[in-house]
């Protein structure tokens, strides 16, 4: 079969890789459908040494149910899936609190002989406590908005809770790529009167105020900031939502939060530390956030997707083949694009 490896910064490759099979008895194997490229791969476009070896990637992904192991109860062959950005049991002691993300026997596609989703097929380790079945067929329309649940719909909403977001609430999004506007959606449905996203590219932020951003903020670092206390009052917002991860623009979520607000990252860090850490005491300012049990929201977001009430599959502004991911990979990353969508 064929699949995307990425061999060093810039060098991305769609090459023949030994055909996906199952392994355990817990396995699905699954026929890629839909597959995304994720603002987080060109942390390694832009970064990753050169490797002999290369590594799998892609982490967002629908498919159909080609075979399943001895021990695999919830899907058969032909279900339509849709698979979260990691996979976990749902039995373990962390997956019952709701963090799957830090499931004791789960993982991530891509790394120790697990495939990664931009490619023919994947073996799903866990599919029970991973894969979820879509009451749709394998070319339904809403195939876009489903396969952000993957990963970008569900990350924008965990931002929104974790940052407590709620009726009558001020929120600041951080952020106008496809997880940021996300956010706006998620900012909404909870609830959220006034909704300030922070960006500066003029498709994207227009896209935002489409999902109900209220105000656009273009200025960055302590202006953007300042610009957010003015538009609530002097105080800042009550929820703030980080959906970068970059040094500035953590530090300018931490800056607009107002006191005894809250802040909701999910933008992987770049850094170790966090700044402010003074003001944001004397604020009362809580730092909260990670990376989205994704598991847990799909089936809370899933009928909204169904019933048309969000629409976030409308941040995929591209959409290729397999041999067209090295091609995405830089729109991406030279900003042509929002979000790439791969159809197989
Ligand atoms: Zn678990």
């Amino acid at each position: 079969m064929r699949a995307t490896i990425m061999y060093g910064a810039g060098d991305v490759r769609v090459e023949t890789v030994p055909d996906a099979r199952l392994v355990e008895p817990t396995d699905a194997l699954v026929t890629v459908t839909r597959a995304a490229i994720c603002g987080s791969d060109l942390w390694p476009y832009n970064q990753m040494p050169p490797s002999e070896s290369g590594r799998r990637m892609g982490h967002e992904f629908i498919g159909v149910v080609e075979d399943v192991g001895d021990d695999v109860r919830t899907m058969k062959t032909g279900d339509l899936v849709v698979a979260p950005f990691v996979w976990s049991d749902g039995t373990c002691v962390l997956c019952r609190e709701g963090v799957q993300t830090s499931c004791l026997h789960g993982g991530r596609y891509g790394s120790d002989g697990v495939d990664g989703g931009q490619g023919e097929a994947v073996r799903v380790p866990q599919a029970d406590g991973t894969l979820v079945v879509l009451p749709v067929e394998r070319d339904d329309a809403l195939m876009p908005s489903l396969l952000t649940l993957s990963d970008v719909m569900s990350t924008g909403h965990h931002a929104a809770l974790a940052g407590r977001v709620g009726p009558g609430k001020t929120v600041a999004v951080v952020g106008d790529g496809a997880v940021g506007l996300c956010a706006v959606i998620a900012a909404r449905r909870l609830g959220a009167e006034q909704v300030i996203l922070l960006g500066r590219h003029p498709d994207r932020v227009a896209l935002g105020e489409e999902f109900g951003a209220t105000d656009v903020v273009g200025e960055r670092g302590e202006e953007a900031a300042e610009r957010v206390r003015e538009l609530t009052g002097g105080l800042g917002a009550h929820s703030v939502l980080e959906c970068v991860g970059h040094g500035e623009s953590t530090l300018t979520a931490l800056g607009s939060a107002r006191p005894g607000g809250t802040v909701g990252r999910v933008g992987l860090p770049q850094e170790d530390t966090i700044p402010h850490a003074v003001s944001t005491f004397f604020a009362n300012i809580a730092i909260t956030g990670g990376p989205a049990p994704a598991r847990a929201y799909i089936e809370e977001l899933l009928p909204d997707v169904l019933e048309g009430r969000i629409e976030p599959g409308r941040v995929f502004d591209r959409v290729g083949t397999l041999d067209d991911v090295p091609n995405g990979y830089r729109a991406m990353n030279e900003r042509e694009a929002i979000k790439v969508m791969i159809e197989l």
